[in-house]
Parts: structure tokens; sequence; C-alpha cells
């Protein structure tokens, strides 16, 4: 898809592009490799909003990796946080004494990885990092949240694309933009 698509006329502006993604996925992707060396980390995605993040991250990753799934709602269609966490969906496998890497898409409040990591580590992980593609530090409530691997920190706006949606839409842009307030403060 490019900027010529009608998706991108409900953004005010571009801000972290396709190919500014890439590399740093890549990026994050070879650190990983090195900071996991001979062991066989499982990544946690948080759908919906990571799955994108996911398939690339994975695939830049050398490494005897698993996969699992976990589905969360903290938002339903607002563009502020509710503050309650809700599981939708759980863990496929035990991760008692796993090397946990939790990949989710956006850091705002930290109300979220909190409950996740807190939720995580009870099940007996032998250790866990947080990697966000997205961090909102001005936006943060819960302080002493480590994200230990963070691609890009973004200004405190409501950003759609790369995955992250309003509504369940724009998911599917490859770029990541703030979408127009007009959008959502329709009536
Ligand atoms: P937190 O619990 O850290 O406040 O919120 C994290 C969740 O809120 C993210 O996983 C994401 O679903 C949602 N979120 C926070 N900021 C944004 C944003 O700018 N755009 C979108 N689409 N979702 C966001």
């Amino acid at each position: 898809m490019n900027e010529n698509s009608k998706l991108y006329e409900d953004l005010d502006r571009i801000l972290v592009t396709r190919e500014e993604i890439s590399l740093k996925v890549q990026e994050l992707g070879e650190r990983i490799t090195r900071d996991y060396e001979g062991r066989s980390p499982v990544l946690i995605c948080i759908l919906k909003g990571a799955c994108v993040f996911f398939t690339d991250l994975v695939r830049a990753i050398d490494l005897p990796l698993t996969m699992d799934f976990m589905a969360i709602s903290s938002y339903g269609s607002a563009t502020k946080t509710s503050g309650v966490v809700r599981l939708l969906k759980d863990l496929d496998e035990p991760i008692l004494g796993r090397d946990v890497i939790i990949v989710e898409d956006i850091v705002d409040s930290g109300v979220t990885l909190n409950f996740l990591r807190q939720v995580l580590i009870q099940r007996g992980a032998a250790s866990l990092k947080i990697a966000a593609l997205l961090d909102k530090p001005a936006r943060r409530k819960i302080k002493d949240l480590k994200v230990d691997y963070v691609c890009f920190d973004i200004p405190d706006a409501f950003v759609v694309g790369y995955g992250l949606d309003y509504d369940q839409r724009y998911r599917n842009l490859p770029d990541i933009g703030v979408l127009s307030p007009a959008i959502y403060e329709k009536p």
C-alpha cells in the first residue's frame, strides 16, 4: 500500500515511516539475538496491536525461539485508556522456567504491561523482558515499569498503523501516523 491510499487521508501526519520501522526492527532483532545467545526465549505477542511488529521482529531474531499469543483489552474503541485490563485469550503453553519476552505495540500509562508482567512472573518465568515498538514516556503512570527494548519514543498523540488501530481500523497501514482528531471527535 502506498501513501496515495484513501486510508492515509485520515492522518494528520506520518510520524514513523516504513523504512525507519524496518531498520529499527532489524536492529532490535540483532540485539535480542546477542542478548539471548545460547538460549531459547519465548516471545509473547500481545494481540492484536503487536501482531505486525511481532511477525517482523521474530524474523529478525536468529535464535531457536518459540512464539505464543495473548489477547487483552484495555481501550475499547476510545482513544483514552480505561485503566482496566481484561484477559481475552491466554497463552497456549506454560512459561515455567522460560525466558520470556513480551512484545507489545505501545507503552502509554504502563498499566497494561504492569498487569502482564505481574501475571507472567507469578507463573514462574525464569526471566522477563519487555519489547515495545513505541513508547509515550510523557504519559507514564507506572513510574517503575522497566521497558527493556523500545524502537521509538513518540510524543503524546494518538497514533495508528503498523498494527495499531482506531476502532479496529488502520492496522494495515505500513507506516505509523497521527490520526486526525476529526475522525474520533465525530458526533
Ligand atoms: P497503557 O496500559 O500503557 O496505558 O496502554 C497500552 C495500550 O493502549 C496499548 O497496547 C494500545 O492498545 C493502547 N494505546 C495507547 N496509546 C495508543 C495510541 O496512540 N494508539 C493506539 N492505537 N493505541 C494506543
